[in-house]
Formats: C-alpha cells, sequence, structure tokens
C-alpha cells in the first residue's frame, strides 16, 4: 500500500470533504468507481458487504484492487462492509481473521443490534486483533440502528428516537473501542425508501464535536439522500459516505435497457458496458458532490 489510512482520512478532515464508498459486487462494478476515480483524481473506498465479497472472493477482491492501485497510482481502499451485521456466529471473530489474511485494509464491524455493552466488547476485540494485524488497518464501528435494507422500496420507514446516536455514548464508545471511524444514525437509512430521509444536523455535530479527536463520522445510507443535505452534513464533520443501492439501481436498469434495446446480444463485454457508463453517472456526480475531487494527490 502506498499510503496511509489514518493520513487519507485526517486530509478529509483537513480538506472539509467526505471519501465515498462505493459497494461492488464484481469486477465490472470495481472497474466503473477506479474509471471514475482516475478521471476525477479522487481518493475511493471500494466496499464489500458480506454478500458481495462471497461472490466475488475475498482474496480475488483484494488483488483486483491492488491491482489498480499499482496501475492508478490512486490511494483505494478497501472496505468489508457491515461484517458481522446480524451477530450471528461471532464467538471466535472467524469473519474479522479471513478479512485480514486476504488482505482488506479496512474493515467495519457492525454490532449495532448487539446491545450497548456487547457492541463495546466485540468492537474492541475487533479493533484489537486488527491493529495486531497491521496497525493502519482502519476500522469502522457502529453504534444506533439504520432502518432499511440496500434496495429500492416502496415503503415509508420508520424512525424511532432510541435508533439514534447519542452524543455522550458515542463519545465512549470511540474512546473505550479505540475505532478509527465511528458509522451513526442520525436520519439515515439503508436503501432508497419512499419517504426523503431527514437528517437531524444538530445530531451529527454535536457527535462530531465529542468524537472528533478520536474518530472520524460515517454516514451510511447515502443513496436518496439529496445533495444539498449530504453537502451540509459534510460541514458538520462527516468525512465517508457510503453509497450502495444508486449503483446497484443504475447497473441494473442499464442492463435491462440494453437487452430491450439488443435481446440478441451474447457478448458480455458489449451488454456490460452500458451498466458500466451508468454506474460511472452516478459515482462521478457523489465525487463532486462529496468534494473529494482532486484529491488523491501525492501527499499521501
Ligand atoms: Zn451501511
Amino acid at each position: 500500500m502506498n499510503f496511509s489510512t489514518k493520513q487519507y482520512f485526517k486530509k478529509a478532515e483537513e480538506g472539509n470533504y467526505a471519501i465515498g464508498q462505493f459497494n461492488c459486487s464484481s469486477a465490472d462494478q470495481v472497474k466503473a468507481v477506479i474509471l471514475v476515480a482516475q478521471k476525477l483524481n479522487a481518493p475511493v473506498i471500494v466496499g464489500t458487504s458480506e454478500g458481495e465479497s462471497k461472490f466475488m472472493g475475498l482474496r480475488q477482491a483484494v488483488k483486483l484492487v491492488e491491482s489498480y492501485q499499482e496501475e492508478t497510482g490512486l490511494p483505494i481502499i478497501l472496505n468489508a462492509d457491515h461484517t458481522y451485521k446480524d451477530a450471528k456466529d461471532i464467538q471466535n471473530l472467524d469473519k474479522i481473521k479471513a478479512l485480514l489474511d486476504a488482505g482488506y485494509n479496512s474493515i467495519h464491524f457492525d454490532g449495532s443490534v448487539l446491545p450497548y455493552q456487547e457492541n463495546v466488547k466485540w468492537t474492541s476485540e475487533v479493533v484489537k486483533m486488527c491493529k495486531e494485524k497491521n496497525p493502519d488497518i482502519s476500522v469502522e464501528g457502529e453504534l444506533g440502528f439504520l432502518p432499511g435494507a440496500s434496495k429500492v422500496s416502496k415503503e415509508k420507514l420508520e424512525f424511532k428516537e432510541e435508533y439514534f446516536t447519542d452524543p455522550e455514548k458515542a463519545l465512549e464508545f470511540v474512546k473505550v473501542t479505540g475505532v478509527d471511524r465511528l458509522a451513526v444514525s442520525v436520519g439515515n437509512s439503508h436503501g432508497i425508501s419512499a419517504d426523503e430521509p431527514k437528517l437531524d444536523f444538530d445530531r451529527i455535530a454535536k457527535i462530531n464535536e465529542k468524537v472528533r479527536d478520536y474518530a472520524v463520522l460515517v454516514l451510511h445510507g447515502g443513496s436518496g439522500i439529496p445533495d444539498e443535505d449530504i453537502k451540509k452534513a459534510i460541514l458538520l464533520g462527516i468525512r465517508k459516505i457510503n453509497v450502495n443501492t444508486e449503483l446497484r439501481a443504475a447497473f441494473t436498469i442499464a442492463l435491462k435497457d440494453y437487452f430491450i434495446k439488443n435481446p440478441e446480444e451474447t457478448t458480455p463485454y458489449k451488454y456490460l458496458q452500458a451498466s458500466i457508463d451508468a454506474m460511472q453517472k452516478v459515482v462521478e456526480n457523489k465525487i463532486i458532490v462529496f468534494g473529494s475531487g482532486g484529491k488523491a494527490g501525492s501527499s499521501f
């Protein structure tokens, strides 16, 4: 790796911008993300959920991202998104071990469904395990509950006060666990729902004020939040934004359209190109809104 992950987020903090995490299921999607990162000279994070990394292969995802890193010189992080989301089979942390062995340079451990003390306990364990392997592996913890799943839904979501991240608890959480990044619940949700998410800006500011000396803030559910709200959240301290559903939708809709127009086509590199192009447009717009274009300079 030709850069430090600590430096990566420190730069974002100093420059008041956010770095996009773009989730990918396949090599075609990784290609779309990297092409835009190259075009805009932007630092990017490739995200893989448990399902996505299972489909791609852990080692294959690592080697693919590394090959792009070598070729482009861009600082690219590969983050394992929502590891242990359902908190099942957590006991021996074998999924974390597998990710570290494969060479992931960033891990998001999601203990948000656990009771607070359990979340603290397991997140601390994960941080310890990662830092023992390599102190520069970036670890993200999560506090608060995010409704929804990474898909386009016609239903409205319900938000309860207890879902939201408490600023005081957030400070305690980052201090005790030692995470580099904290994913927060501030009115955001996964996927795109029928109602527009309403971010609690006051809460973002309060959490950031508390935790900024210890960790950077992460906003999940970057799909479906209006650009102006995203910009405001960045000004208040959000440094990493996860985007998944909008990419999935763009990729899939383009593929469907292609086959409506070209039902006889059987050459994958022809029909996949439309999807890659569509996904690139989304990634490009996001990077512009996040303000991370032009930030992949040699200073890493
Ligand atoms: Zn998420």
